[in-house]
C-alpha cells in the first residue's frame, strides 16, 4: 500500500494531510494548535472537518486571507460548522483556549487559533 506525503496520523483524529497547503502540500503546523484541535474534538464529541490549515504565501494571497494570517504560521484553522451550530461550538473552542474563535455562517466554518 503506497502512502502519500504527509498522510499518516498524528493524534487519535488528525492526519496531517488534513493541514496541508492545498497548491504546494507543504505544511507548519504548531503542537499547541492540533492538541487543542483534539482536546475540542473531544468535548464537542463530533467530527471535526478542516477546511483550511497550512496556507502558504501564494494561496493564502490567493484566497484572500490577511496579510498577517496566523494561518501562514500553522497556527490556525478553518473547521466546517453548519450555521446553527456555530455560537455552541464558538463557545467551546474559547473554553478549550483557542485565542481566537471567529464564525462565518455564511461560510459555515469556523476559524480557529493560537496565540504567537
Ligand atoms: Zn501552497
Ligand atoms: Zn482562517
Amino acid at each position: 500500500m503506497t502512502k502519500r506525503i504527509n498522510d499518516f496520523q498524528i493524534t487519535e483524529h488528525f492526519n496531517l494531510i488534513e493541514f496541508q497547503c492545498p497548491c504546494c502540500h507543504r505544511v507548519l503546523l504548531n503542537p499547541l494548535l492540533v492538541s487543542k484541535l483534539e482536546l475540542l474534538r473531544l468535548k464537542w464529541g463530533k467530527p471535526i472537518i478542516i477546511n483550511s490549515g497550512f496556507r502558504c504565501v501564494s494561496h493564502n494571497r490567493e484566497v484572500g486571507g490577511v496579510i498577517d494570517s496566523k494561518h501562514k504560521l500553522g497556527q490556525a484553522a478553518d473547521v466546517r460548522v453548519i450555521s446553527s451550530e456555530q455560537g455552541g461550538f464558538r463557545e467551546i473552542a474559547v473554553a478549550t483556549g483557542f485565542s481566537k474563535a471567529i464564525t462565518y455562517r455564511k461560510r459555515g466554518f469556523v476559524h480557529l487559533e493560537i496565540g504567537a
